[in-house]
This record gives structure tokens, C-alpha cells and sequence, in this order.
């Protein structure tokens, strides 16, 4: 199948998929429908269509797993979104909260020829402006494992890798507090299941109370 006989939808779906397997399991028709925010009737028919497609295939009760060919396309959609949101922040000098919304609409329509002609034009960046890494144009992504802040033990030293980018007042108060790709942060308190983390952010003010809803969209990797 040529990706440019996915409709925007199926490219959706596959960028979703393609989100939960990450975190190691198969994903479920309920999380699918809360991260498409779609009704789970209507994701039980996508999902069989893209079955038959030879995109995804089920694990009986438990959701779906991208094949390999899932996973090629849904890294070619990762690719134009990245480089999209790259192309607009440093070339056009839109801010970082400001560009996800229209990269959402752009990945589905930028040919491969412009995608390649912005990424050539920023010098191929290995990250986008919100640190996720840019898929290679060969399909491939860093494998580097990274934690969740809300999961690093206390007196953990951390480096931020990359903050989720839907949310642009979240973007903004990350900013605020100096939590962006490549600062440096001590976790002092991990708090309870419910608490929130205390943390300072290396050049930073003060000790910072982040909520556990923001730290688990943010992700680290653990300095030794
Ligand atoms: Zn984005």
C-alpha cells in the first residue's frame, strides 16, 4: 500500500496506535477512542478495516498491535509531523506551543518532496522543538529509553528529553518553569500516587511544585 492512499483518518489512527504500543502494550479500542476522542463503535470499524489493510492486526480481548507495515507508515506520518513542527519554529518563528495544531492538518497533506525540502533546509534535525526524536526518511527512530518524570525515584538527577505538544498552556508553563528538551532538573519529592513533585530545574528559581498530570508528560532520562 503507498502512503498516499491513507486517508487522513486511517494516518490518525495510526499515529494513535502507534503511541500506545509504545508503552509495550497492545491498544485498546477504549484508549483508542479517548485519544481520537471518537466513539468506540466507530473505532471497531476502522480498526477491522485496517486489519484487512495489513496495518494493524488484534490480540483477541486485549487491542491491536501495529505489523510492520503500520509501523513504516505511521513513522513516515511521526516524520512529516516533526519536521512540519520544526520547519514552522525555526523557520518561520512560530513558538512552540503554537505549531502542533498545525502540523496536525499539514502532515496530511505536504508531499514527500516538501517534507524533504524543509528537512533538508533545517540541516536534519534528530529532534523536533518539543524534543521528540524525527524519524530517519529510511523509517528509522532513536531507540533511547527514556522514564516519565512522575515515575523517577526521589534525589533522581534528570535530563528532559521531550514534553508533550497538544497542549499549548501546558507548553507555556513548561517554558515558564524552565522545563524544556535538555534542561537539567533534581526530583526531590515523588509524593504519593496523588501527590505532586517538587522539583528544581538546574539556572532555575526556587524548589517548583509540578503536578503529577504535567510530570507525566514530560520525559527524562536519569543522570548518573
Ligand atoms: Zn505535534
Amino acid at each position: 500500500m503507498k502512503s498516499s492512499s491513507l486517508s487522513p483518518s486511517v494516518e490518525d489512527y495510526l499515529k494513535a496506535v502507534y503511541s500506545l504500543n509504545e508503552g509495550g502494550g497492545p491498544a485498546s479500542t477504549n484508549e483508542l477512542a479517548r485519544l481520537l476522542a471518537v466513539q468506540p463503535g466507530s473505532v471497531s470499524g476502522m480498526i477491522r478495516r485496517m486489519a484487512e489493510d495489513g496495518l494493524l492486526r488484534h490480540e483477541p480481548y486485549r487491542g491491536v498491535r501495529l505489523t510492520e507495515e503500520g509501523s513504516r507508515e505511521a513513522l513516515k506520518i511521526l516524520r512529516r509531523h516533526r519536521i512540519i513542527e520544526s520547519f514552522l519554529v525555526q523557520r518561520l518563528g512560530y513558538d512552540w506551543d503554537d505549531v502542533h495544531a498545525e502540523a496536525e492538518r499539514l502532515e496530511h497533506a505536504a508531499s514527500e518532496r516538501l517534507i524533504e525540502a524543509m528537512a533538508d533546509a533545517l540541516g536534519h534535525p534528530a529532534t523536533d522543538p518539543h524534543g521528540a526524536p524525527i524519524p530517519t526518511r529510511a523509517g528509522r527512530i532513536d531507540p533511547t529509553p527514556t522514564n516519565r518524570l512522575d515515575e523517577v525515584k526521589p534525589g533522581s538527577t534528570v535530563t528532559v528529553r521531550s514534553v508533550a505538544d497538544e497542549d499549548p498552556v501546558r507548553l507555556r508553563y513548561l517554558k515558564s518553569v524552565g522545563l524544556v528538551p535538555g534542561a537539567k532538573a533534581a526530583v526531590w519529592k515523588g509524593g504519593g500516587e496523588e501527590g505532586a513533585l517538587t522539583v528544581t530545574v538546574e539556572g532555575g528559581a526556587g524548589p517548583l511544585r509540578i503536578e503529577r498530570n504535567v510530570a507525566s508528560r514530560v520525559t527524562v532520562s536519569t543522570d548518573p
